[in-house]
């Protein structure tokens, strides 16, 4: 999680979206990147995604790796880790904690959990608040 905020710091107010994949056999991280303003799919864990995706198109090695971003994926960013079926998930900001700290915009209010749950792999590992005393700030 300290590798995915120090993607965005220092990060610009409200802005802290980053995110890295960590590959499962033996903690490296692959990958990494920010989300950022411009089009509305400039998000942090669709980024580092496509991006590792694009180096690795037969998705064995996405497969190896866990997503780890410091707040709650959105439910594009959710499908991505699912279509990509990395390992699994770990986030520090919940989605409520975004809700609650305006200007920070939500416009879709469906948890990551909701999108696994209802997804084709409900069994997918996701843990949140992983750090969140560290990544909450980045948001305030
Ligand atoms: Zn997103």
């Amino acid at each position: 999680m300290r590798a995915a905020i120090k993607v965005v710091s220092p990060a610009p107010r409200f802005r802290g979206f980053g995110a890295v994949l960590v590959n499962v056999d033996d903690g490296r991280i692959v990958a990494e990147a920010k989300g950022g303003d411009g089009p509305g799919t400039n998000h942090a864990e669709l980024n580092v995604l496509r991006n590792f995706g694009l180096l690795h198109p037969d998705g064995e090695a996405l497969h190896k790796t866990v997503l780890v971003t410091t707040a709650e994926p959105c439910p594009m960013c959710a499908t991505c880790a699912i279509f990509s079926r990395v390992a699994g998930v770990a986030y520090g900001t919940s989605l409520e904690f975004l809700i609650g700290h305006p200007p920070t915009r939500m416009p879709i209010r469906i948890s990551m959990p909701q999108v696994v749950a209802t997804g084709p792999l409900p069994n997918m590992p996701v843990v949140g608040g992983v750090l969140r005393e560290e990544t909450d700030p980045l948001f305030m």
